[in-house]
């Protein structure tokens, strides 16, 4: 199979460590820390206040139409009400809620018969049920199914998985494929398209064969077989990839869905389900029993990471997420939140050079799927020159991380890149 778009590289995967089996579910913790943005947008308000008790499932917070509603992963007693460290570094205020153990259910009101829903009523109740885009972004999903409605042609199901480690959408669609493609081809009706297209690689093989068999002969749903290379899975690419089109710069991505959030469209309309835990792949050679995770949202990682057997000692760095564009984390005091797909323990170092040296061999603009030129937005971002970087189109780089993957001088460009975009927004020089 060729390549189907431009740069990329192909990292070791090491899917091996994780894959295959059910999730094991971690045991509801006695205390979970639901932060109140979990998504892109606005933050949520509290619906609840310190000393009120709460139902499993029930919403929690919410907010104006740019924000996703966050719900009770336990039920039990608001004990406080403060901001705390999530993934990433950010401080959020979150609700904190004391496990009484008992799991008492809010009530759920589900809709076997969808059909008849139009999409509008589909997004509120997405919406509802605090649905995000899980592939990362944490886009709020019901904006999506409302701004992509009779808009679209094919729906594109985002399950490459292409960052290494990350084997949590391939567990969704191996135990969980009965949801995978009736969200998918929920969506198809719902957006008035003619189909919708899973784009899988082909390191996948045991989802691939799951979803496939679990298609009709007449069936909505498509699985395309995308060959393996990162990363593809990044929207840009995907659309290039699946469709041959190029995504001009600035335009949206359209019906693009990820995987796993297909299936929770699916739990929300069908069980009237909100998100309340997830799959995360904890792997690496720093962690004892590397293995995909069923967790609730809310749970620390310190508490998902003695559910698999502990960290070793010898272990250098935790990552949310994986080695390319996860998120280094400093505590495992933060919670699990809804973007949240991997815990990634790892035994070295990242291998930054003490003193690195551009050789110019030109490797990074080779690989860069943006078409950037890296070598010289690093010059110019370490001058802080504001004007070049936006001539050499810093804000165009994904920070995917294949420059600095190959980078034979270990120059630190895509955490330079990084910075350098914060310095842009802050408005320096
Ligand atoms: S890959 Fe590294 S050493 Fe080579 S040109 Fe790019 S920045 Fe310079
Ligand atoms: S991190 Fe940015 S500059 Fe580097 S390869 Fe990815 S898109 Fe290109």
């Amino acid at each position: 199979m060729k390549q189907l778009f431009g740069g990329g590289i192909h990292p070791e995967g090491f899917k091996e460590l994780s894959r295959g089996g059910e999730p094991t579910p971690v045991p509801a913790p006695e205390t979970v820390v639901i932060p109140l943005r979990q998504h892109i947008g606005s933050a949520c308000e509290p619906l609840v206040s310190v000393g009120d008790s709460v139902l499993m499932g029930q919403k929690i917070g919410d907010g104006d139409s740019r924000s996703s509603p966050v719900h009770a992963t336990v039920s039990g007693t608001v004990t406080a009400i403060e901001e705390r460290e999530i993934p990433g570094g950010d401080r959020v205020k979150c609700v904190i809620i004391k496990n009484d153990g008992k799991d008492t259910p809010a009530p759920m009101t589900g809709r076997a018969s969808w059909l008849s829903l139009s999409a509008k009523e589909v997004a509120d109740i997405v919406r509802e049920c605090g649905i995000v885009g899980m592939g990362g972004a944490a886009f709020p999903t019901n904006s999506k199914i409302a701004s992509t409605a009779g808009k679209t042609a094919d729906v594109l199901i985002n399950a490459c998985e292409c960052e290494p480690y990350i084997t949590s959408d391939d567990t969704e669609m191996c135990c969980f494929t009965e949801d995978v493609i009736g969200g998918a081809r929920m969506l198809c009706k719902l957006l008035g398209a003619k189909s919708s297209i899973i784009a899988i690689e082909d390191n996948k093989p045991e989802a691939i064969e799951a979803l496939r068999a679990a298609l009709t002969e007449d069936d909505c749903v498509e699985v395309r077989v995308l060959p393996t290379r990162y990363p593809q899975g990044a929207k840009k690419q995907l659309i290039l990839a699946v469709t041959g089109k190029e995504v001009a710069p600035g335009a949206r991505s359209g019906a693009l869905f990820n995987v796993t959030t297909t299936a929770n469209v699916y739990r929300a309309v069908t069980k009237g389900q909100p998100l309340l835990e997830k799959i995360v792949t904890v792997t690496g050679d720093g962690v004892n029993e590397p293995k995909n995770m069923l967790v609730r949202i809310g749970t620390s990682f310190a508490d998902v990471i003695k559910a698999a057997g502990g960290i070793k000692e010898e272990t250098k760095q935790v990552i949310a997420g994986g080695p390319m564009m996860g998120k280094g984390v400093d505590t495992l005091d933060v919670p699990v939140v809804k973007g949240t797909n991997a815990i990634l323990c790892l035994t070295a170092e990242c291998d930054a050079a003490a003193d690195p040296v551009c050789i110019r061999c030109g490797k990074c603009v080779d690989v860069c799927p943006m078409y950037l030129q890296p070598l010289y937005l690093y010059r110019y971002a370490l001058a802080g020159d504001k004007a070049m970087l936006d001539e050499y189109y810093l804000n165009d780089c994904m920070e995917c991380g294949c420059c600095s993957f190959v980078c034979p001088g270990k120059l630190p460009l895509t955490a330079t890149f990084v910075e350098a975009k914060h310095m842009l927004k802050k408005g320096g020089k």
